[in-house]
């Protein structure tokens, strides 16, 4: 049999890692009850994991013997499979690494990546359906973005977000127990007092949407963006694993929108979680990300915003600006009149800068930027 689903492009060996923790702390029951009955009636082999602590899913791909097996996959929300692709850029091997299939069974609080992927095959959401696809062998091509802030580096797959979604992401943690309403929950919550940031935005507009906000003066040097140039080595001067891309900055035209923003999002999948669609015209490999900046507008029109999310449709509305981009900085501001400094800045869950509430680096000080 295992000799047929070769031939099939299906996998004959996986590698699962389960996160215990994620979630409502169901992964465990997930894989036991609904994932591994399928995959024994399938007839594939598999290596089961589970982490111990954070960051394990990545140290385990940074060292896995990727010749024994047909893909990794993970039982889990979307951080893990977000730890596994860094694992894997960090390889010394990771341009062959990089090219292993990557699977995900919804097993966490946001399973944005699961119900993207279904969605894509026109498959509704559920655990199954997700196992399913994974034995069929199902595969598509996804595009990773580099993430800067100051010295760090992070890789991300799904998504970067400043202002309203940062804030529900990472501020609802402590209400974990909730499982997946805890995001809706604190959303409601975060209405109440709903946060206006200050600053700006400079991009790189796809083709096609090289009209969106206002031209930025190449020869100043407001737009030093710190992107590593051709040939550019590690912060540590070691080429070892993945640097991000190598670019022109002169071939670049960057252009900028102004702030107040409610929030900034940038896809790379449609969805942010398994029920809002944050960026509907979102691709996993067209090269770009997609940008849905929610401007200054009234509370109830930001309530409105938020139920129109489920279908995508929000984008639509006149508060919205919703465009493709190859490169974006974002540039929290100072506090003005009614609006809030710094904020925020979070990637797949990860952040990337901290505004004035918190410990960690002051975001206006070295501004965010992805490519
Ligand atoms: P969720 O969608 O609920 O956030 P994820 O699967 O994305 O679920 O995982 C959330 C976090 O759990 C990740 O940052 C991961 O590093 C962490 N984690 C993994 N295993 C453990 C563990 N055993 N104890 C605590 N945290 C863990
Ligand atoms: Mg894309």
């Amino acid at each position: 049999i295992r000799d047929r689903l070769a031939s099939l492009g299906r996998p004959k060996k996986l590698f699962i890692i389960v996160n215990p923790y994620g979630g409502k702390r169901s992964g465990r029951s997930i894989f036991q009850n609904e994932v591994l009955p399928l995959i024994e009636a399938s007839g594939v082999l598999y290596t089961m994991q589970e982490t111990k602590h954070r960051l394990h899913a990545q140290e385990i791909a940074h060292s896995l013997d990727l010749r024994k097996y047909d893909g990794i996959i993970c039982v889990s929300g979307d951080g893990l499979m977000v730890e596994v692709v860094n694992g894997l850029l960090q390889r010394e091997d990771w341009e062959t690494a990089i090219k292993v299939p990557l699977g995900i069974i919804p097993a966490g609080t946001g399973n944005g990546m699961a119900r993207s992927l279904l969605h894509a095959a026109g498959e509704p959401f559920s655990i199954s359906n997700a196992v399913f696809a994974i034995i069929r062998g199902h595969k598509r091509a996804l595009d990773v973005t580099s993430v800067v802030q100051g010295k760090t580096r992070f890789f991300s797959v799904l998504m970067l977000t400043w202002g309203l979604v940062a804030d529900v992401d990472i501020e609802s943690e402590k209400y974990r127990w909730m499982g997946s309403a805890r995001l809706e929950f604190y959303l409601l919550l975060r209405m109440l007092n709903l946060r206006r940031y200050n600053g700006r935005i400079l991009f790189v507009p796809a083709p096609g949407y090289e009209e969106v906000g206002d031209p930025v003066e190449q020869t100043t040097n407001g737009v030093s963006t710190g992107i590593q140039e051709d040939g550019a080595t590690d912060s540590n001067g070691e080429t070892c694993g993945y640097v991000g891309p190598s670019i022109k900055e002169a071939d670049l035209r960057w252009r900028s929108l102004n702030g107040p923003f409610v929030s900034v999002w940038l896809g790379n999948v449609p969805f942010a979680s398994e029920d809002a669609m944050a960026a509907p015209k979102a691709e996993f490999a067209d090269g770009y990300l997609d940008a849905a900046i929610i401007k200054d507008c009234p509370r109830w029109d930001v309530v409105g915003l938020v139920f129109q999310m489920k279908d995508g449709t929000y984008v639509n509305s006149p508060c919205v600006e919703y465009f493709k981009v190859k490169a974006i900085r974002i540039e929290p501001g100072l506090r003005v009149g009614s609006t809030t400094k710094g904020g925020i800045i979070d990637s797949d869950g990860e952040v990337i800068a901290r505004g004035d509430d918190g410990p960690h680096s002051r975001a206006g000080d070295e501004p965010g930027h992805l490519m």
